[in-house]
């Protein structure tokens, strides 16, 4: 096994990853910027590195610190994550070239999803259901993409190729605003993602985001383990995930499973993966693929028992995946809830020390948070602060359990969501189940 693990990221992911390298007896090497020298991760690892100052742009994307720092710790793998540089292809290659694993699927595979248009050639390829769309990128000529929206029908979505984090995206629900919209995006895109490559799909209007967690090993072994639901959303961000999805039978879950496991062999993928569909009417559409561990995995490892983390990191070793699919069953149901540094009425950050800190417990409660008791939350990065999972046999005794867990979480001297939580689990529609991604947003008024 690999005797130390450079830890590229921070928060309570870089926790999650030390936690899992420490069950697998390999030595850690916490990399941090300056604003982060009193993190958690970096107090527990066996080694840590200031790589850069505060801003991400020169510490945690900053690709020759990064590396550096596992050249001189002489460390022998790479985790990255999410966010940061963990989709970023010529990072995993720099990383693989300079002579380090880079636990994630190889870069030409990064390369292929991290374009939605070559993401979604290649699933239509391998049986994937997708949208229907431009199938490829609109050009320059006015008549061909009026013809393209036509065929697909109104209301339709143009998207940028290289666009993430919600960003890129515009809707048209006629013809008279098209063509301005395409040119929009495309110069909106250029500038931001530095690709002006945009396509065109129909616009779903009232769909749910369910996404299906994929493992893949590096001999030809792929498994799905189920899905999870993301639809509770504030501006394209996730706020509660599930695992299961309301409504989704065996029989639902295992063809489209199926599917994506299928795709994975057939792309050689390796390592940790999520098939993000839009769903509508009783059919899924692809919409992306995220080629790194994501922060809603703990619902996932609570129904089937999983450790993804563990697992990510013993098959960028090259071990044969630890479970075949007979072997995942979902058991109970799971929920998360982030936990957020911010106001739950106007959503500005709020950062700040951290005065009172008393996290929930009990049977089936996780809380997945490198915050403490003092601990001062930097202004300087993403506003989540942690993660409240919980896990019960039925879906309502989960929900009891989170409403009873958000009661007893303490957290003072910052704002937090935790308001706004609580008033999820109590939402009538949410209780029932199966809402879809613009629900949050209508609920809020926005
Ligand atoms: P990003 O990489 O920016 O997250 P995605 O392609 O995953 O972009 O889309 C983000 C969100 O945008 C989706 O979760 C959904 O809310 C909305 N969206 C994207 N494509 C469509 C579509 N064809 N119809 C309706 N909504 C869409």
């Amino acid at each position: 096994m690999f005797e130390k693990i450079v830890i590229a990221n921070r928060g309570e992911i870089a926790l999650r990853i030390l936690r899992a390298c420490r069950e697998l007896g390999i030595r850690t090497v916490a990399i941090h910027s300056t604003a982060d020298r009193d993190l958690k991760h970096v107090r527990l690892a066996d080694e840590s590195v200031c790589i850069g100052p505060a801003p991400s742009i020169e510490s945690y994307l900053n690709v020759p610190a990064v590396i550096s720092a596992a050249e001189v710790t002489d460390a022998q793998a790479i985790h990255p994550g999410y966010g940061f540089l963990s989709e970023n292809a010529d990072f995993a290659e720099r990383v693989e070239q300079s002579g380090f694993t880079f636990i994630g699927p190889r870069p030409e595979t990064i390369r292929l999803m991290g374009d939605k248009v070559s993401a979604i050639e290649a699933m239509k390829k391998a049986g994937v259901p997708c949208v229907p769309g431009s199938g490829g990128p609109l050009g320059d000529d006015a008549d061909t993409n009026l013809a393209t929206a036509q065929k697909i029908g109104y209301p339709v979505i143009i998207k940028a190729a290289g666009g993430g984090g919600g960003r890129g995206m515009r809707v048209v629900h006629s013809e008279a605003t098209l063509l301005n919209a395409i040119s929009l995006t495309r110069g909106e895109a250029g500038a931001a993602f530095g690709n002006d490559m945009v396509y065109m799909e129909k616009y779903l209007e009232n769909p749910r985001h369910i996404e299906i967690q994929v493992l893949a090993d590096q001999h030809g072994n792929a498994i799905h383990l189920g899905e999870r639901d993301c639809s509770m959303q504030r501006r394209h961000q996730k706020v509660v995930e599930e695992s299961p999805a309301p409504g989704i039978t065996e029989e639902m879950r295992s063809k489209i499973g199926e599917r994506c496991a299928a795709a994975c062999r057939e792309f050689g993928y390796r390592g940790a993966g999520t098939f993000e569909f839009l769903y509508e009417n009783g059919e899924f559409y692809f919409i992306e693929m995220n080629t790194r561990i994501q922060v809603e995995h703990p619902v996932t490892e609570m129904v089937t028992g999983v450790d993804l983390v563990k697992e990510q990191i013993l098959v960028a070793y090259g071990e044969t995946l630890s479970y075949k699919q007979k072997d995942i069953k979902l058991r109970g149901h799971a929920i998360e809830c982030r936990i957020n540094a911010e106001d739950p009425r106007n959503f500005m950050p709020s950062p700040g020390t951290i005065t009172q800190y008393h996290p929930p417990g009990g049977p089936g409660v996780r809380v997945d948070s490198h915050i403490y008791n003092g601990y001062r939350v930097p202004p300087h990065y993403d506003s989540m602060i942690g993660k409240l999972i919980v896990h019960g046999r039925t879906r309502d005794i989960a929900l009891a359990r989170m409403r009873t867990a958000l009661s007893e979480f303490v957290i003072e001297g910052i704002k937090t969501n935790i308001p706004l939580q609580q008033d999820i689990m109590r939402d009538c529609a949410f209780m029932a189940g199966g809402t879809n991604i613009h629900y949050l947003e209508k609920k809020l008024g926005l």
